[in-house]
């Protein structure tokens, strides 16, 4: 990841990047018990907008409630939350895009292996917005790491802790020389890659990991599926299995830090004829044209 941009919000305020530093004792430390969001911000000269931050907003809300974080949510409403946006931006002025990590963190100490009643604090910094997979063809390799089970670590929760799970798979498919791992269930079903959802086509028909496949429930996801709906192109959530993905006519993964990218190759196998396909294409430039104004869905919110 990129360095934080000089002003980082920490506890209760706007601090210098060196001095927003957690105690080595705190469980977010210790356990990783931390939730988080990462939001992009799109700059337009002294234009700011973030893209879908009540979404955001909401699913860091979910994450401490899956996880049992009560604090947060009392303390934090979305206008103070926006605000504190606005404040980072400001501060740090940014020259071009950038990628904004909100965090909640458990700031308790030792013996931390509990979560109820702690109290947490909140930090935002901005980093600049470098996507971190390719963006012009990916190579995917599936992982021998299963995806951690709703049962165990729910995906549909960002808790920092469960990014070991991430890390692990993403490190073997570099090492292996492809640019990302594909997650598989217990039962070998298709989740999703160390960061990012995954889609495949088939014919005119967009098919995807449904939110129950030990997914995280991406909101550039549900963008897609929106934008594929109103195209008229069809769209299925199911489970997938892994041979689909060999005989796809397109596969590509969306994300905040990966925005729409085209996968080209799976475990080896060439994905249709090895160039972004064209439902990838028009989908692509949709979601990036909403990522920067979009007056049909109320997904962009300024932060001045
Ligand atoms: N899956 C995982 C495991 C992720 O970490 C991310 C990145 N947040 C995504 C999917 C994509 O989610 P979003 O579109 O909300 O960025």
């Amino acid at each position: 990841m990129a360095e934080p941009h000089p002003h980082v919000y920490y506890r209760d305020g706007l601090v210098p990047a060196k001095e927003a530093t957690l105690s080595v004792a705190t469980s977010a430390v210790l356990y990783g018990l931390s939730v988080y969001t990462v939001f992009p911000v799109h700059v337009d000269g002294s234009t700011r907008t973030a893209f879908r931050l009540a979404d955001h907003y909401r699913r860091l809300i979910e994450s401490c409630q899956i996880i049992g974080i009560d604090s947060f949510e009392g303390e934090w409403s979305f206008e103070r939350f926006v605000s504190v946006a606005m404040e980072l931006v400001a501060a740090n002025s940014p020259a071009s895009d950038v990628y904004v990590r909100a965090t909640v963190h458990v700031d308790e100490s030792i013996p931390g292996t509990r979560v109820r009643g702690c109290r947490t604090i909140l930090s935002m910094f901005a980093y600049d917005a470098v996507p971190i997979v390719p963006q012009d063809g990916m190579r995917l390799k599936t992982s021998t790491w299963r995806r951690i089970p709703d049962f165990a670590i729910p995906s549909r929760a960002k808790v920092n802790g469960a990014y070991v799970n991430s890390v692990l798979a993403k490190q073997d498919a570099i090492d292996a020389g492809y640019d990302d791992a594909i997650f598989l269930d217990g039962a070998g079903h298709v989740c999703e890659l160390s960061a990012a959802n995954i889609f495949l086509v088939r014919g005119r028909t967009l098919i995807t990991p449904d939110v129950s496949c030990d997914i995280l429930d991406g909101i550039n996801r549900r963008t897609l599926l929106t934008l594929a709906g109103e195209d008229g192109i069809r769209v299925v959530e199911r489970t997938v299995d892994l041979t689909e993905l060999y005989i796809a006519d397109e596969v590509f993964v969306t994300g905040t830090s990966a925005n729409v990218a085209p996968v080209v190759e799976v475990d080896g196998r060439v994905v249709g004829d090895g160039t972004q396909g064209p439902i990838c294409e028009a989908l692509r430039k949709r979601h990036a044209s909403a990522l920067r104004s979009d007056e049909l869905h109320g997904w962009v919110t300024s932060l001045g």
